[in-house]
């Protein structure tokens, strides 16, 4: 029999791990032929996410659970998650029943019958969201997939499942700010993509602020391509290719016409538009200085406070 471990990154879910648990559970117990184990991460969660995630524990033997000892974000909880599993088949799941357990079903299918490495599953709309969001959404997607190798599919939610072989794959990347989107796909392997309509949260609200939005775009950019210091190179070059013809044209015009004195506005324009090139350059290559600091310190990618499974240890490669 084959086992399957449901990793479950949970932060603030207190109203929904239960619903989760029993609405998922019920689910996958009708699916023969596999075990299914959870593994909850309660992500430093504020209110009592992780007293319900313990009640499970102790009323069903098939629920592990890892408790950070602060809010490290959901990519260092998939990361635990994927660490501490041990199952042939790994599956990430949200807590808050956005995404329908039942593609459970079909995801084993598409691995098992079909030999696919990883089944994903892809919003296909995006109802619900405002729109400013979707708008900004999509042209992340536009620029990263333009700048970089990987591609990352527009809509692709971290609801994934995967063989050992390329769980195995995942952990082997050794970086600390991780980007599981672009991670996923950096590794290879055959992926089969199904589509599903976006549910809404039945409770609480998205833990994305925009601006926590912005950011995750700025890693995900930074962590796959390094096109934009690339950028700062362009700029320089043609900004100064556009000065030396315009010192062209300005010598020429002196030899003809003589002196001409004027050109104020153009200077002060010209100065503007130069400084403002070279801030931003500074600031990109900043942008990969900060990174590189602060992988060179090897921090662990999570620290845990609390769990029911033995031998685990904090997070690094
Ligand atoms: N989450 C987490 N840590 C965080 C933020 C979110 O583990 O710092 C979990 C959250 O509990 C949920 C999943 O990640 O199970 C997705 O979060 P959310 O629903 O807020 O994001 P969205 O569905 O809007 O992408
Ligand atoms: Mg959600």
């Amino acid at each position: 029999m084959k086992t399957v471990d449901l990793i479950v990154p949970c932060y603030n879910e207190g109203e929904m791990v239960e619903l989760f648990y029993e609405k998922t559970s019920s689910i996958v117990s009708e699916i023969m032929d596999y075990s299914f184990n959870f593994i909850f991460i309660d992500d430093g969660s504020r209110d009592d996410t992780l007293k319900k995630i313990k009640g499970l524990a102790e009323k069903n033997k098939n629920v592990k659970y890892i408790s950070f000892s602060r809010n490290f974000g959901k990519e260092a909880g998939m990361y635990a998650g994927l660490k501490a599993s041990t199952a042939d088949r790994v599956t990430i799941i949200d807590a808050d029943l956005q995404h329908p357990p039942e593609l459970i079903r079909d995801m084993l299918y598409a691995i098992d019958v079909e030999g696919y490495d990883s089944c994903s599953a892809r919003r296909v709309s995006r109802d619900g969201e405002p729109k400013i969001r979707s708008s900004f959404a999509r042209l992340f997607y536009k620029m990263i997939n333009k700048m970089s190798e990987v591609e990352i599919v527009d809509g692709a939610v971290d609801f994934r499942m995967m063989t050992r072989q390329m769980v195995d794959a995942i952990l082997d990347l050794p970086e600390v700010q991780r980007f599981s989107k672009g991670i996923f796909c950096w590794v290879g392997f055959n992926t089969k993509w199904i589509e599903f309509k976006n549910v809404e949260r039945l409770v609480g609200e998205s833990r994305w602020s925009f601006w926590s939005l912005f950011k995750y775009a700025i890693d995900g950019i930074t962590a796959f391509t390094t096109f934009p210091l690339r950028l700062a190179t362009i700029f320089g070059t043609v900004v100064s290719g556009a000065a030396f013809i315009y010192l062209l044209i300005e010598l020429i015009k002196t030899l003809v016409w003589g002196t001409s004195a004027a050109g104020y506005p153009s200077t002060i324009i010209i100065m503007l538009f130069i400084g403002g090139i070279i801030i931003m350059s500074l600031g990109i290559i900043g942008e990969y200085l900060a990174r590189l600091y602060m992988e060179s310190k090897n921090r662990p990618i999570f620290v845990f406070k609390d769990s029911n499974i033995e031998g685990l240890k904090n997070g690094r490669k």
